[in-house]
C-alpha cells in the first residue's frame, strides 16, 4: 500500500520495556471488564468518578508529593502543582460549585488558555459531579453564545479579557447561565461576575467526591462536523477505563514518564490526553502556556526531559518546514517514544521523526465520539509509514460496505462487510467501549444515523491490508470521484508533500464536465521556494510519475496558508466551498488567518 518501507522495532533495546510487548497476545487477553479492575473505584463502592481516578487515588496511594502537572511560561520558567495540591484545589473549586448551587449533571463551561485554574475547574466539576465542557479560548462571541446555549451552560471559568470580548456581547441572551467565575479577577470582577480566586481560598475542598455511577454524563465535547450546527457529544465517567487502557497500550505511559502532550484542553484530545489519561497513569505532564515555536518546543522536549510526546501533524509539519537544523543542537535522548493524532500522517513525517528527532511518529486515529484512540501504532511493533495501525485491544474495527450515494449497505439488519484486502469501505467499529460518547446533547435522531447493521459508522474511510493494518483514505465528504475512480485527498497530499519545494498540502475535487470531478491541489511553499509557473507544472510531473494521470492533480494553486480548524485540520470542505463559490457553512472553528498556530488553540486576548 506504500512505497515506504517499513520500520521495524528492536524492543530488546528499547530504554524501557513497553506495557505491551505482543500484540497478538493482548488482543487475545484483552477484556474491558479486566481494564475497569484496575481502577480504584469510589472508597466504599459508591461508583466510580474520572477526578477520583485522576488525581485523589493517587493521593490515597502515597503519591500525593509527585509532581503531576508542570507548566511552562512564555519565559520558559516552571511551575508545578503536585497530585496533593491538585487534589486540594480541585477539591476548593468542588466546594465552590456547591455553594453556588451548581448541582449534579449540570453543565460548567471553560473558556481559558492552559492554565493552573483550567484543570482544578476540569477536576473540580468531576468532584462535584457536574458536566464539564471546554469551549476554544480562540472562539468568537457567536459560537460560544451557540455552545453555551445548546449545552445549558450553568457556570462559566473565564478570565476578565476574554469575558469582555467574547461574553459580555452576548451575555443577556443566555439566561441559563448563572455564575461567570473570573480566574483573574483580582479582587475587582466585572459587574455581573464573581471572583474565582477569592472564593476558592474561602472555600474548604470538600469532603467527599460526588458518587458518580459509570454511566453518569462527565464531559461534553462539542464538534463541528461537516455541516449544520455543532455536535454536544456526550461522555460518561465509565470512559476512564478507556483512558487508562489506551494510556497504556497506545501511549506506553509509564508512572515515570515526562509527558506532552501539545493539544490544547479545548479539544478532545487535550481533555482524554492531556489531562484524563496521563493523570490516571500518575506521570508528570507538561503544558506548555504558549503557542507553538520550533525553537520552543525543542527547547521544551530537551529541557524538561520529556519521554513521551503526543503531538499532531499540522505540528510536525511545521517543525518539517523550519527545518532540521533547528533541531540540532537538543539534547533529545530521554524521548522514547512519538506519538500523533487528529489528521492524517504523512509517510514523509514518520521517516522525518525518525532521521531528525532519533524515533519514528506513531500514528494513531480516533474522534470526539469514540473518547480515546482506537486504531495505533503501538511501540513494539512495526510501522507502515502512512498507515493508521491496528485497532486497541478490545476494539473491533472492521469496513463497511457504501452504496453509490454513500450509504451503509445492509441486508437482514446486517451490515455488509468489506473482506477484501486493501478495498475501501467505511470505518466502522463493533458499540461497546468504555469511552464511546452516550448521545449527541439533544439530538437523538442525528446520533441513531450514526450506527448501522450493529456497528457504529465514523464517517471516514479506510483500506485494511491483508496484516489488519488500516489506511486512512479520507473523511467521507471529501473523497472525490474522477473518472470512475475514488480518489482519497490523503494520497495525493502525501504525494505531493515528497516534492522538496512542498511544505503542506490540501486536495479538493472540483466539477469537470468529462471526469465528473478533477483533483485540485493547494500547495504551500517551503521556505525558500517562489511560485512560479514552471514550478506548478514540475510539481504536477512529479505527482504524475509517482500516482498515475487518473490520480494526480490536474490543478494546482499556491497558497500561503491553507485554511485549517483551531484544531489543525485541513478544511478542505472550505477550500471547496471558497473554489466553487459555496457557502462557506460553520466556520467557527476556523483558525483566524492571523492567529496562532494550529493544533494548540489558544489566543492572547
Ligand atoms: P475530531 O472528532 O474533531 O477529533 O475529528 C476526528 C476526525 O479526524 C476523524 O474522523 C478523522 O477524519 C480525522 N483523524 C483523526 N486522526 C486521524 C488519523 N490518525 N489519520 C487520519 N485521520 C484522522
Amino acid at each position: 500500500m506504500t512505497r515506504w518501507p517499513a520500520i521495524a522495532k528492536d524492543v530488546a533495546a528499547f530504554p524501557v520495556q513497553p506495557n505491551m510487548p505482543d500484540y497478538d497476545a493482548a488482543r487475545r487477553d484483552f477484556s474491558w471488564d479486566q481494564a475497569r479492575e484496575e481502577l480504584a473505584g469510589l472508597p466504599g463502592g459508591r461508583g466510580l468518578n474520572i477526578a477520583y481516578e485522576a488525581v485523589d487515588r493517587h493521593v490515597a496511594e502515597g503519591r500525593g508529593g509527585r509532581e503531576a502537572l508542570r507548566f511552562i511560561r512564555a519565559d520558559g520558567g516552571t511551575r508545578s502543582l503536585d497530585y496533593g495540591d491538585l487534589a486540594e484545589q480541585s477539591g476548593r473549586f468542588a466546594a465552590v460549585l456547591r455553594a453556588l448551587g451548581v448541582g449534579r449533571g449540570e453543565r460548567v463551561f471553560s473558556l481559558l488558555g492552559r492554565s493552573p485554574e483550567l484543570y482544578a475547574a476540569v477536576l473540580g466539576t468531576f468532584k462535584n459531579g457536574s458536566v464539564f465542557c471546554p469551549l476554544f479560548s480562540a472562539f468568537g462571541p457567536e459560537p460560544v453564545r451557540q455552545r453555551l446555549h445548546l449545552g445549558a451552560g450553568r457556570a462559566l471559568v473565564t478570565t476578565r479579557a476574554l469575558y469582555r470580548k467574547k461574553v459580555a456581547p452576548v451575555r443577556d441572551s443566555l439566561p441559563e447561565l448563572r455564575h461567570i467565575l473570573l480566574a483573574d479577577a483580582d479582587g475587582t470582577p466585572e459587574p455581573g461576575t464573581l471572583d474565582l480566586a477569592a472564593l476558592l481560598s474561602r472555600a474548604d475542598p470538600i469532603g467527599e467526591v460526588a458518587g458518580t455511577q459509570p454511566e453518569d454524563m462527565a464531559l461534553l465535547h462539542f464538534t463541528s462536523g461537516t455541516t449544520g450546527t455543532p455536535k454536544g457529544a456526550i461522555h460518561v465517567h465509565g470512559a476512564v477505563a478507556a483512558h487508562y487502557a489506551t494510556g497504556r497500550f497506545a501511549l506506553d505511559l509509564h508512572p515515570e514518564d515526562v509527558y506532552w502532550c501539545t493539544a490544547d484542553p479545548g479539544w478532545v484530545t487535550g481533555m482524554s490526553y492531556g489531562i484524563i489519561a496521563p493523570l490516571v497513569h500518575g506521570v508528570t505532564a507538561i503544558v506548555d502556556e504558549e503557542e507553538l515555536d520550533a525553537d520552543r518546543w525543542y527547547r521544551i522536549l530537551a529541557d524538561q526531559h520529556v519521554t513521551v510526546w503526543y503531538t499532531a501533524p499540522t505540528a510536525l509539519r511545521m517543525l518539517m518546514k523550519a527545518g532540521a537544523e533547528r533541531a540540532a543542537g537538543h539534547d533529545l535522548s530521554a524521548l522514547r517514544f512519538i506519538a500523533s493524532v487528529g489528521e492524517p500522517l504523512n509517510p514523509e513525517a514518520v521517516v522525518w521523526g525518525q532521521e531528525v528527532l532519533g524515533l519514528p511518529v506513531h500514528d494513531n486515529w480516533w474522534q470526539t465520539e469514540t473518547g480515546g484512540i482506537m486504531i495505533a501504532n503501538y511501540p513494539a511493533m512495526d510501522i507502515r509509514p502512512g498507515s493508521m495501525g491496528r485497532p486497541l485491544p478490545g476494539i473491533e474495527a472492521a469496513l463497511v460496505a457504501r452504496d453509490a450515494d454513500g450509504k451503509a449497505v445492509v441486508t437482514d439488519g446486517q451490515a455488509v462487510l468489506v473482506t477484501e484486502p486493501d478495498t475501501m469501505g467505511e470505518l466502522a467499529l463493533r458499540p461497546g467501549w468504555p469511552s464511546m460518547f452516550r448521545g449527541y446533547l439533544n439530538e437523538e435522531e442525528r446520533y441513531r444515523r450514526c450506527f448501522a447493521g450493529g456497528w457504529y459508522l465514523t464517517g471516514d474511510l479506510a483500506k485494511r491490508d491483508a496484516d489488519g493494518y488500516f489506511w486512512f483514505v479520507g473523511r467521507g465528504d471529501d473523497v472525490i470521484k474522477s473518472s470512475g475512480h475514488l480518489i482519497g485527498p490523503f494520497e495525493v497530499e502525501s504525494c505531493l508533500m515528497e516534492h522538496p519545494a512542498v511544505a503542506e498540502a490540501g486536495v479538493i475535487g472540483v466539477p469537470d464536465p468529462v471526469a465528473g470531478e478533477v483533483v485540485k491541489a493547494f500547495v504551500e511553499l517551503k521556505p525558500g521556494n517562489q511560485p512560479s509557473e514552471a514550478l506548478q507544472l514540475e510539481i504536477i510531473g512529479f505527482t504524475r510519475k509517482r500516482l498515475g494521470a487518473a490520480v494526480a492533480p490536474r490543478l494546482l494553486d499556491f497558497t500561503s496558508t491553507l485554511p485549517k480548524t483551531r484544531s489543525g485540520k485541513i478544511l478542505r470542505r472550505l477550500l471547496k466551498a471558497r473554489e466553487l463559490g459555496l457557502p462557506e457553512g460553520d466556520t467557527s472553528t476556523l483558525e483566524a488567518p492571523a492567529g496562532p498556530a494550529p493544533g494548540l488553540g489558544k489566543e492572547q486576548p
